[in-house]
């Protein structure tokens, strides 16, 4: 079975009744694009950029920030594979030794993500230049992490715009991650101001179940495909829908075959994994029908707890 989707990995994934999914990965650096491309990633959903600034000892200067963006855009080759690139998501609990930063009691709950992004716009507009500098080379798309309320979100466009403004001949499509429930819950008020957005669903259930993500006695409690999660997905997808943008999913669950087709069914068009996974969520998607895993999905959404998730498995076609 293994073999057999790995020998597929580079055709599309085009489910039973003709919906494509489209498959992408996450990379933290773009000397990974070579090897997520030999497994059949169509693209990049999530570059986590804060790689690039824990890889030196100082910030990295614009030139080797543009370097960077445009040697994950240039080894892509095929423009109509996507590039999404995070920007700096660092806070307490992925300190940068060169950024002061207070002691936190909840780390995962302060200064991280966009929240760090509004506190140093200084940093976030270096970046920002760089991205759309190296955008001249090839289309990049724009993704900010850990944006709680939409007050954030205009601080966040307003810096990107005032960058832009500066860089008139390049086009970059803006988004931002959903990792925080209350982002979830307002959906509806978000999506008419960006262009897309992608479901983190690690921090997504860190944040809605209140476990610690890398917990070693709680990972149970932290199953991503717990209805509570589904049910953020749902509102995010429809909130997205009435307002024509697409909805991608960016966290583990995203690389799970069988939520996989859930995430189908519930309306979203994108999903980024590590590369690995890509050839059996491919295999998935292809042997699911959109409809059945609709239907599937509105189960699940009703399911009272992860076990019953999981029980529909056996009922998938
Ligand atoms: C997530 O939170 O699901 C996500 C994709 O981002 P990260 O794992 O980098 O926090
Ligand atoms: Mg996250």
């Amino acid at each position: 079975q293994q073999a057999e989707a790995f020998a597929k990995r580079f055709d599309p994934a085009i489910s039973q009744d003709g919906v494509r999914m489209e498959v992408v990965a996450n990379i933290s650096s773009a000397s990974d694009v070579e090897k997520i491309l030999a497994q059949g990633a169509e693209g990049i959903g999530l570059f986590r950029s804060e790689f690039l600034y824990m890889a030196h000892t100082k910030e990295p200067t614009h030139a080797q920030q543009v370097a960077e963006y445009k040697s994950a855009r240039e080894r892509l080759g095929n423009t109509d594979f996507p590039l999404i690139v995070r920007t700096l998501d660092v806070g307490g609990d992925k300190p940068l030794p060169y950024l002061a930063m207070d002691d936190e009691e909840n780390p995962f709950l302060g200064v991280r993500g966009a929240r760090l992004s509004l506190m140093r716009p200084d940093l976030l507009k270096r970046q920002l230049k760089a991205l759309l500098e190296a955008a001249r080379s090839g289309p990049i798309r724009i993704m900010f992490p850990m944006i709680s309320d939409i007050q954030e979100w205009r601080k966040i466009r307003a810096i990107y715009e005032e960058v832009a403004a500066d860089y008139p001949d390049v086009q970059c499509e803006i988004g931002m991650m959903i990792e925080v429930p209350s982002a979830a819950l307002m959906a509806d008020v978000f999506a008419p101001e960006l262009d897309f957005f992608s479901i983190g669903t690690n921090d997504l259930t860190q944040y809605t179940l209140a476990v610690d993500r890398g917990h070693a006695k709680l990972s149970r409690q932290a199953d991503p495909i717990h209805p509570s999660i589904l049910r953020l997905i749902d509102l995010t997808v429809k909130a997205a829908e009435r307002n024509n943008i697409w909805v991608g999913v960016c966290g583990e669950l995203a690389a799970d075959p069988f939520a996989a087709t859930l995430l189908m069914g519930l309306g979203v068009k994108e999903l980024s994994m590590s590369s690995k996974a890509i050839p059996m969520v491919k295999a998935a998607i292809r042997q699911a029908s959109k409809a059945e895993s609709a239907t599937l999905a509105q189960q699940a959404l009703q399911a009272i707890d992860a076990e019953g998730v999981y029980q529909l498995k056996s009922k998938e076609a």
